[in-house]
C-alpha cells in the first residue's frame, strides 16, 4: 500500500528543505547572472577574475561564513583564429576548434587527412602511412543518460594527439566528442606526452567529421588546409573559492560540495560548470535559511581551472591536506543542469544505515540506488588519495554532451525544470549527510 503523504524524514528540517526550494528559480537566476554579469571565464582572463569576485559576493548574500579564495596555478593558453577548409575531394568549408593546450600552425598546414578509427588502430598504423599527413581520429559517442561514453571519447581527444605526433603526423584531428548534429565542435584538453613532437591537434563539428568520414569510407583521397594560430602561454594563477555553512556539535566535520567555476572560452559556460556552481550556492544558500543550522560543517568550494590541469582540485588537496581527515563526504555537481536519478555510495557503505536514510530522503525525488561505487568528479579526485568518501548524485546527461564545451553552451540552453530538480536533490542530500547520526568513511579516518 502507498502512503499519499510524503513520510515525514527522521532528519529535522528536512521537509521544510525541500518545501524551500520546491519551485525556485534560485540556481537558475545564479547562472544567468553568472552568464550575463561575467561571461567566459577562462583561467587568468578578466572574466576569471570576474567570476571570483562575483562567486564571492554571491556566497556572501547566501548567508554564508568565512568566505575567502585560495590560490590555485592555471595553465594557460590562447585560442586565436582557427579555420579549416577541405581541398579535396571538393572545396567545403570545415567547422573545427582547436583542442585546448594545443600549438598552433604556424602558417597554414596543406595536407593528405587519413583516417583511423581508434587509438589501437593508429598504434598499430605504419609510419610511412602517418608520417606528413593530418591523422583524423573517427569516434563516435554514444547518447546516453548516465553520459557513459563521454570518457572513452575523451581518451581519444587526450592522447591521440602525441599518438600521431609519435608517428610524425602534420596534425590530428578528432570528431567532436559529443552528440549533437549542429555545426559547433566541442573543444576540450589534449595531453602531450613529455618528449614526443607536439602536433596541433582540432576538433571537427560533428557534420563536418561525418562527412569526411563518409568521402574516406567511399574510397576517395581527402586534402584539407589547416590554420591554428592557438598557442600555449606560461602557467598563471587563479583562485579556488570556498565558504562555509557552521556547524554545530559536530562542526569540525565537513561535507563538502564542489564544482567549477571556470570555463571553456567558446560559450558563456552555462551548463559547464556554470550550472554546477549555481546548484552548489543555491543549496547552501536555503540551508542557510532554515531556522537552524545543521550538526555538521558544510563547506561549498567553487574550483578554478578544472578544464585544462585541474589546477584547483590539486591546489586544494594540497593545502587542506591536513583536515583530509575531518572530511566525511565529498560531493560534486559538474553534470550540467541535469535532473539526478541516482544516488552512488562508497563501496561498501551500501547497505549500512547512512545510505538507507539517504535514499529514502532521496527516493521521493525520484533517485535509484545505483549499484555501483561513488566516484566523484574531477575537481574532487584528488581528495580520494587522501581517503575522502565521495557521494554521487547521477544526474541526467542525455542532452548535456549537445552543448559541452562549444559555443552553444549558452543560458538559453539550461532547464529551469531540471536545475530547479538539481538543486533540490543535491541540498537534500548535503543536508542529511549533514545532520546524520551516522557518517560514512570512519574507516578510512
Ligand atoms: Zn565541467
Amino acid at each position: 500500500m502507498s502512503n499519499p503523504a510524503a513520510p515525514h524524514s527522521p532528519i529535522r528540517h528536512l521537509d521544510a528543505l525541500l518545501a524551500s526550494l520546491r519551485g525556485s528559480e534560485g540556481a537558475l537566476s545564479l547562472v544567468r547572472s553568472l552568464c550575463d554579469d561575467v561571461g567566459p571565464r577562462y583561467p587568468c582572463t578578466p572574466g576569471d577574475v570576474a567570476a571570483v569576485a562575483w562567486a564571492k559576493e554571491r556566497l556572501r548574500e547566501a548567508g554564508l561564513a568565512n568566505v575567502r579564495s585560495e590560490v590555485a596555478p592555471a595553465q594557460l593558453w590562447e585560442r586565436g583564429a582557427e579555420s579549416c577548409e577541405l581541398l579535396l575531394p571538393r572545396r567545403q568549408p570545415v567547422v573545427l576548434t582547436a583542442l585546448g593546450g594545443s600549438v598552433g600552425t604556424t602558417g597554414a598546414i596543406e595536407a593528405e587527412v587519413i583516417e583511423l578509427g581508434s587509438l589501437e588502430e593508429l598504434e598499430a598504423a605504419p609510419q610511412e602511412r602517418v608520417a606528413g599527413r593530418i591523422v583524423y581520429l573517427h569516434h563516435v559517442m554514444p547518447r546516453r543518460r548516465d553520459g557513459t561514453g563521454y570518457n572513452a571519447g575523451s581518451l581519444v581527444r587526450t592522447r591521440g594527439p602525441s599518438l600521431a605526433g609519435k608517428k610524425g603526423a602534420a596534425a590530428c584531428l578528432v570528431r567532436s566528442v559529443g552528440t549533437d548534429s549542429m555545426r559547433a565542435a566541442h573543444t576540450g584538453a589534449l595531453f602531450y606526452e613529455p618528449g614526443v613532437a607536439q602536433i596541433p591537434s582540432a576538433a571537427l563539428s560533428i557534420p563536418d567529421a561525418d562527412t569526411l568520414h563518409r568521402h574516406l569510407a567511399a574510397g576517395r583521397t581527402a586534402h584539407a588546409r589547416l590554420v591554428l594560430e592557438c598557442k600555449p602561454l606560461p602557467v598563471g594563477e587563479s583562485a579556488n573559492v570556498l565558504a562555509e555553512l557552521p556547524g554545530t556539535d559536530k562542526a569540525d566535520e565537513i561535507v563538502l560540495v564542489g564544482a567549477h567555476l571556470d570555463s571553456w572560452d567558446l560559450g558563456t559556460g552555462a551548463l559547464d560548470d556554470g550550472a554546477g556552481c549555481a546548484i552548489a550556492v543555491a543549496a547552501l544558500r536555503a540551508m542557510a535559511a532554515l531556522p537552524a543550522r545543521p550538526r555538521r560543517t558544510v563547506r561549498v568550494v567553487l574550483f578554478a581551472n578544472e578544464e585544462l590541469g585541474i589546477g584547483g582540485g590539486l591546489a586544494y588537496a594540497r593545502a587542506h591536506a591536513d583536515e583530509a581527515a575531518r572530511h566525511v563526504a565529498a560531493m560534486e555537481a559538474d553534470q550540467g543542469d541535469g535532473a539526478p536519478w541516482a544516488l552512488r555510495v562508497p563501496e561498501g557503505a551500501r547497505d549500512g544505515a547512512l545510505t538507507r536514510l539517504l535514499h529514502e530522503s532521496l527516493a521521493p525525488l525520484g533517485l535509484e540506488l545505483d549499484a555501483g561505487p561513488s566516484r566523484g568528479g574531477v575537481d574532487i579526485s584528488p581528495l580520494r588519495q587522501l581517503g575522502v568518501p565521495f557521494v554521487d548524485l547521477r544526474q541526467d546527461a542525455t542532452r548535456y554532451f549537445d552543448f559541452h564545451h562549444t559555443v552553444n553552451d549558452v543560458f538559453d540552453n539550461v532547464s529551469p525544470v531540471d536545475i530547479a530538480a538539481a538543486t533540490t536533490c543535491f541540498a537534500a542530500a548535503l543536508w542529511v549527510l549533514a545532520n546524520a547520526d551516522e557518517r560514512y568513511g570512519e574507516a578510512a579516518c
